[in-house]
């Protein structure tokens, strides 16, 4: 490792990795830091997506779409409490962020749809892989190509700053190390495993199980508050509505599969909610059955839409009947309850009608095509919407909305963009969109 670097990049999930290609590319020399041994991040624990509007894909599948409506319906599922300058900006760059992907071999060239979305526009990989593994394992192919320096078990714990400007960073590895650099990129995540600033924010989620890897502490946050960043939006934590926890290890249950066709019944076999409605929503829907969770059900047409319900299969997760009835008996619901519902849900699918919920998408299946599947779910933290102020420029801001010269945020560290409730597919796409634009700033402000 070296004593000097044009621009320290922190974190090695999605916003890292893209910022420090993209700064690569305009011909700086970046180093990327990650603390813990595995990388990535809780990027590659993403399943779901990548949210973009007015892309080939799209209209390779017949859809016409807006920037417009990818603003509004993100900004109704926020709560109307999304940065509009930050929000623009994202929406209007999702497009260019898909090709820019597929320009470095990474095609996502099937669509979905998430909660609180009215189109399809949640891209993903067409091997119907989880997106997450897929983005990184690709990403880091370039970073290898490249030869990007990364360096894992390097925690950073220090911001350096002269006058107000970025001059440095301090990390400790086997040794505390100092690095001179003009520019650092924050992309450390947000703070789902941080015990501490959850106990701060919403000491009443700390009883909660998380999605998150034991690396999401909110470093970032913390690194960014003591060089004078303002912290926005730090109660907004979104609570995910399926995860399934049984095991000592919570795995989040991707919307695609309510995306795809499935839907969610309570103890007594009756659905209760749109499924598709924003997670904060569903959240509170599951919370109203009194702690019991809710079942997943869906049949083997949509489990084939969604390739990671293999791999909950193999550990144990999903539970199987050969029919409704005797899925019904293994989840120990009403058999009648259960048939009747699977019933009239299918007429909804058929009339496109969902008379009880209104939900109007994840209706192209209905669930009729056995053998028929139960997952066991129930809400748990997931995502942390608050964190550094920043500009669409991802330049970090001081409590006067100052210009911190040299500290740029990009990806779930920064806060703002998603208000009180974040759209599944806006993550992975937040990293992309930011992360490029992080590394496009940097270069501008060392030589621009
Ligand atoms: P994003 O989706 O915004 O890219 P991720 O959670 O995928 O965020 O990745 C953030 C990465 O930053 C994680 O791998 C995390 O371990 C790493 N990280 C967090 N804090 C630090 C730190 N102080 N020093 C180095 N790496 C850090």
């Amino acid at each position: 490792i070296k004593d000097h670097y044009d621009v320290v990049i922190i974190g090695s999930g999605g916003a890292g990795l893209t910022s420090a290609i993209q700064a690569y590319e305009l011909g700086l020399s970046p180093v990327i830091l990650e603390k813990m041994d595995k990388l990535g991040g809780n990027t590659t624990r993403a399943s779901s997506g990548m949210n973009a509007a007015e892309t080939f894909v799209q209209l390779d599948h017949h859809i016409v779409d807006s920037f417009e409506d990818f603003y509004n319906e993100t900004f109704i599922g926020g709560g109307k409490m999304n940065n509009p300058e930050l929000l623009k900006f994202f929406t209007e760059h999702g497009a260019l962020a898909i090709d820019w992907l597929d320009q470095h071999g990474i095609k996502l060239d099937d669509l979905t749809i998430t909660g609180g979305m009215k189109t399809e526009r949640t891209h993903r990989p067409s091997s119907l892989a989880p997106i997450g593994g897929y983005l990184v394992t690709e990403l880091l192919k370039y970073i290898a190509k490249d030869q990007i320096p990364l360096f894992d078990n390097i925690k950073v714990t220090e911001l350096l700053t002269d006058n107000g400007k970025i001059t440095g960073i301090k990390a400790t590895a086997d040794k505390d190390i100092t690095i001179k650099t003009d520019a650092v990129v924050l992309a450390t995540g947000g703070f789902g495993a941080g015990k501490d600033l959850l106990a701060e924010y919403r000491s009443d989620l700390l009883n909660l199980r998380t999605t998150n890897q034991p690396g999401a502490t909110g470093d970032g946050l913390k690194l960014a508050q003591k060089v004078g960043a303002k912290l926005v939006d730090m109660d907004q934590v979104q609570v995910h509505p399926t995860v399934q926890q049984d095991t000592p290890h919570a795995f989040l249950i991707g919307e695609a599969v309510r995306g795809e066709g499935a839907i969610l019944i309570n103890n007594d076999g009756q659905r209760f909610v749109n499924e598709l409605d924003t997670r904060k929503n569903v959240t509170a829907a599951i919370d109203n059955l009194g702690g019991t969770g809710a079942y997943l059900i869906f049949d083997r047409d949509i489990r084939d839409r969604v390739k990671a319900i293999e791999f909950y299969d193999h550990i144990g997760l999903v539970t199987t009947g050969q029919t409704v009835a005797e899925l019904a008996e293994e989840i120990h619901v009403e058999k009648q309850a259960l048939q009747q519902t699977v019933k009239d849900w299918n007429v909804a699918v058929d009339n496109q009608d969902d008379k009880w919920f209104a939900r109007t998408t994840g209706m192209e299946r209905d669930i009729s095509d056995g053998p028929f599947y139960a997952i066991h779910v129930a809400p748990a933290v997931h995502y942390t919407m608050g964190g550094v102020a920043i500009n669409h420029k991802t330049q970090v801001l001081n409590e006067k909305n100052q210009v911190i010269n040299g500290l740029f945020a990009a990806g779930e560290v920064a806060g703002g963009l998603h208000g009180n409730n974040r759209i599944g597919g806006n993550s992975i796409a937040e990293t992309v969109v930011f992360g490029r634009q992080a590394g496009q700033q940097a270069y501008k402000y060392l030589k621009g």
